[in-house]
């Protein structure tokens, strides 16, 4: 049938748009190697903007005492304690996770801001007794904040652009920490902020906590981002003194990445264009979990449209922007029945197509394939490029001894997409080669960047 022949077309038009040959990805890490020092330098159009997070020092394990940790980044924020014991008894902790009503991410900053000082309140009410604050002292707080910030010390920071589906008006140029002290003041909560992280540099100091092999760290969640520890002599733009330690943690804001090389169609090109943030995080709009849904969203519309995959009417809910989450294409992606019954089941729900024809339901699992494994693909690119930045993308040539790397990633897309983290892993490996590749880990940081808040604020406490 017609229908049939205009289906393989536009699948292989999306094969070829969307494949990311091993040599294409050995470009793109080199790209991401040179943008990497470009941003280092302050090259005012260098898209990556290579933050310094100003902490020079990751944790030993040596941390004691009570500390709270506020994570805000992505569709959920999480509350946190910690009693840090040292090395002997390591950290008791105890979190609470709260979504954020999808209002206040479009609406004001103090309305964002009183909601969050509200639930921290509220859960600093629920300390028990196995925690413990010393006498006179007020609580102190490590705040993640997952969006790119202009630091201006450990604690203090203004807000460069929201990403991820959030924008709010009259942030941009504040101060975050500010912004959230004044809010707890108005609740009256006693509390300070000691330590303002972004999530990638939580969970590096958590993966290193946890793990002293950990060189680098990459969220792979609603949004994509890593941070690594770099020479401070490497960095052209760090104008202060140089750290004891020699070293500098830095956020690359690598969401932003941008290169020719980048496999992008036109439904990248569309998805961009009709985003919140048109032109910005290029490389995250390809990779993380807020936008492979809504990729897969557009490639299935124009199969309904040329090729009625979905019968003689296209579903009028197929049109709806984001209609289509990634933990629904994961769903999809991961049904092994031999009529995938699961797969047309998630779309009868989210489309509200009753009855798919077998043939349409494998090509929509071939398509969320496809638009999975060229994200991870890229993504697995990235960290090789990381790697490669700092040396250990090879075993020394001096036949030196073999130095373990390990790479920290949290995120809930790499934690629950299990074909997605299954292809990061596969291509780095592939990326590195037979001789490297084993001395090289990717570990599953889970909440890394809470429990690596709390260490930041405890090793910055001003009772210390
Ligand atoms: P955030 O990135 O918002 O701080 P998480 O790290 O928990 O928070 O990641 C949440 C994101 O992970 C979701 O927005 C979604 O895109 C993705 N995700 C969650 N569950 C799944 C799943 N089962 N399959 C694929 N992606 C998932
Ligand atoms: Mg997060």
């Amino acid at each position: 049938a017609g229908w049939r022949k205009k289906a393989s077309d536009v699948i292989e038009e999306v094969e070829q748009a969307f494949a990311t040959p091993t040599p294409l990805l050995r470009g793109i890490a080199d790209d991401m190697v040179e943008e990497m020092e470009r941003g280092l330098r302050a090259d005012p159009h260098a898209p990556l903007k290579m933050l310094i997070s100003y902490v020079d020092n990751l944790p030993t394990g040596d941390e004691h005492g009570l500390f709270y940790a506020l994570d805000l980044g992505g569709t959920n924020f999480r509350v946190l304690r910690v009693q840090l014991g040292g090395k002997e008894k390591r950290a008791a902790q105890q979190y609470e996770e709260v979504a954020i009503p999808p209002h206040l991410m479009v609406g004001t900053s103090a309305e964002l801001f009183d909601f969050i000082a509200a639930e921290l309140e509220r859960f600093v009410g629920t300390e028990g007794d196995d925690f413990h604050l010393p006498e006179g002292r007020h609580r102190e707080l490590g705040f993640t904040f997952s969006f790119p910030v202009h630091q201006t010390s450990i604690s203090s920071g203004t807000l460069i652009k929201w990403t991820k589906g959030f924008c709010i008006n009259g942030t941009v140029g504040e101060d975050v920490v500010a912004e959230l002290s004044m809010a707890m003041e108005r609740q009256g909560l006693d509390m300070k902020v000691t330590a303002l992280v972004n999530d990638t540099v939580g969970t590096l100091a958590g993966g290193i906590y946890a793990d002293n092999d950990v060189v680098a760290a990459v969220i792979l969640g609603t949004g994509t981002n890593a941070a690594y520890v770099e020479h401070a002599t490497a960095i052209p733009k760090w104008n202060g003194p140089l750290p004891k330690s020699g070293n500098m943690v830095i956020n690359m804001e690598w969401g932003n990445f941008k290169s020719h090389r980048l496999p992008r169609s036109d439904y990248d090109i569309a998805l961009d264009f009709e985003s919140l943030n048109p032109g910005e995080q290029i490389y995250e709009k390809m990779i993380s979990g807020m936008y492979l849904g809504e990729v897969v969203r557009r490639i299935l519309l124009r199969l309904a449209h040329d090729a009625s995959l979905f019968g003689d009417v296209v579903p009028p809910k197929l049109e709806q922007l984001f209609v289509l989450r990634t933990p629904d294409m994961s769903a999809m992606h991961h049904d092994t029945s031999h009529d995938l019954k699961h797969l047309g089941a998630k779309l009868k729900d989210i489309l509200g197509v009753a009855n798919t024809t077998l043939e349409a339901r494998y090509i929509t699992l071939h398509v969320c394939d496809k638009v999975a494994e060229r994200g991870a693909r890229l993504a697995a690119a990235g960290i090789y490029g990381i790697l490669k930045k700092l040396g250990r993308d090879r075993v020394p040539s001096d036949g030196g001894p073999k130095q373990r790397t390990v790479v920290a990633v949290d995120g809930g897309l790499f934690e629950h997409y299990k074909k997605f983290s299954a292809c990061v892993e596969a291509t780095l490996a592939d990326l590195l080669g037979e001789e490297a590749a084993p001395s090289v880990v990717i570990k599953m940081a889970n909440d890394g960047s809470g429990i690596g808040a709390a260490l930041l604020a405890a090793s910055h406490s001003k009772y210390t």
